[in-house]
């Protein structure tokens, strides 16, 4: 796609409408500016690592609406109940206070990438010269017919941790005896390929314990998903009977539901639902879309530095970009982000940049103390973010091998949220 700056504009203009005599904020002057839009995995971990490592030679403002942010990673475990939300939550105070970054609580609603400046919703414009785009996930309008995100309080997706994390827990809770919790799956690609089967698992563990004879049914239309052997011989083994998935073979891909009548429609056969879990088709978070740089629902970047294809002093971090080979997964962006970082002040102020290597890992809990795992390295190619070698969790395994998987993934969720907020 190229840059079509009238169109821009006037997608620009919409989104500004309510905002009055811009004030622009020059922030530490004489310095380069990075701004960074979107304060999760990876735009808090770019912050944070172009902060620290230039020791204020460079000026970061970090825009993010929410004072704390619920990491999706362990929501589900927060549905499973081996977690708390608290325990999920964190908030910036320490990047501004250790970090010197500029924390602004607000929305980014425009980007000009002629002028390099970002709008913000409260009507401050922030000039940059490098920025980085990290704002997440969207909802592909009518993926999922008959939901809308105006229907997300009555059929949570809950795949934007927090309030809707609470709700859908709320729900399960209240489900009455023998009731049937649904699940629209994703197709790919998505946030987090294991995510919602890591999910049904933990509503399993929920059910079992509090409402053994309630069931679970998942539409999918996708054939085959993320670690699917592990999870159906996990749910075989803890849930017998409970769980039932229908692919796209038998209609998954062709679902509908009512969210007043509380039915699901799989391909014409009509499912009345006590709670229904609707994750629709994603796309990059809509600030990307505003700057121009998505081609289709992603924002395409070369590997080596997450540099947008279409503009090199944008950068677009995790589940928005387009790269290749890795998964939308918070230690995927996590990794990027500190690719990022080190290009971006490389660019800056000279320092030293070194090849790009990535990693990633996911851990999915399916039951009490049963983890299992996915992961791989990668490194930038011409192309893409290329897979280097990988590894799986086996079928079979014994139980002291599945609980130190769970201890590795509890240990890796201390260490990712203080590489972005500590
Ligand atoms: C149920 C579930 C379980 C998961 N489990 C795991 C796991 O175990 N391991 C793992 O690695 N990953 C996991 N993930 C995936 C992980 O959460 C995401 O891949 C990761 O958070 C992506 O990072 P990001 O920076 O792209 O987006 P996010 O972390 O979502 O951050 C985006 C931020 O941008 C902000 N934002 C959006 N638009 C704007 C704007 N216009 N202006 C300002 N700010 C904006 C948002 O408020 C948000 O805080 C899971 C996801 C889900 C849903």
């Amino acid at each position: 796609m190229t840059f079509d700056r009238r169109k821009f504009i006037a997608v620009g203009t919409a989104a500004v409408a309510t905002l009055s005599a811009p004030m622009v904020l020059a922030q530490g002057a004489g310095k380069p500016r990075v701004v960074v839009i979107g304060g999760g995995s990876g735009g808090a971990t770019a912050a944070r690592y172009i902060a620290k490592d230039s020791n204020g030679s460079i000026d970061v403002t970090l825009v993010e609406p929410s004072r704390s942010y619920f990491t999706c990673y362990f929501s589900n475990l927060y549905i499973g109940g081996f977690t708390e939300l608290e325990d999920i939550s964190h908030t910036y105070g320490t990047l501004a206070a250790k970090y010197g970054i500029n924390v602004v609580h607000d929305w980014a609603v425009d980007v000009d990438r002629v002028a390099k400046t970002v709008s913000l919703a409260g009507g401050a414009v922030l000039p940059y010269d490098k920025l980085i785009l990290s704002p997440g996930i969207d909802f592909v309008e009518d993926a999922v017919p008959g939901w809308s995100v105006a229907a997300q309080n009555k059929m949570p997706h809950a795949y934007k941790a927090g309030s809707q994390s609470e709700l859908l827990k709320a729900q399960i809770m209240a489900m009455p005896e023998g009731g049937r919790f649904a699940m629209v799956a994703p197709p790919n690609p998505y946030r987090c390929p294991p995510g919602p089967y890591e999910r049904v698992s933990m509503v399993a563990h929920v059910l079992s314990q509090m409402n053994p004879t309630a069931k679970i049914l998942i539409a999918d239309p996708k054939p085959k998903f993320s670690k699917q052997a592990l999870f159906e011989e996990g749910w075989q083994r803890h849930y017998s009977g409970m769980v039932e998935r229908i692919g796209p073979d038998f209609g998954g891909e062709n679902v509908s539901v009512d969210t007043e009548a509380m039915t699901i429609d799989i391909d014409g056969m009509v499912e009345n639902v006590d709670v229904c879990n609707v994750i629709p088709a994603q796309k990059a978070g809509r600030i990307a879309d505003m700057a121009g740089v998505t081609g289709g629902n992603w924002a395409p970047v070369n590997a080596a530095d997450m540099s947008s294809k279409m503009d090199p002093d944008v950068h677009v971090l995790g589940d928005a970009a387009a790269q290749g080979d890795m998964p939308k997964s918070g230690f995927a962006a996590n990794s990027q982000a500190k690719v990022c970082a080190m290009a971006v002040r490389g660019a800056l102020t000279g320092s030293k940049v070194f090849p790009a290597k990535f990693t990633n890992t996911c851990w999915s809990l399916i039951a009490e103390d049963d983890g299992v795992k996915v992961g791989a390295t990668y490194e930038a190619t011409e192309e893409k973010i290329a897979k280097v070698d990988g590894f799986i969790s086996q079928t079979g395994e014994d139980a002291a091998t599945r609980k130190a998987t769970y201890e590795e993934s509890v240990g890796w969720y201390a260490g990712i949220t203080t590489d972005m907020f500590d």
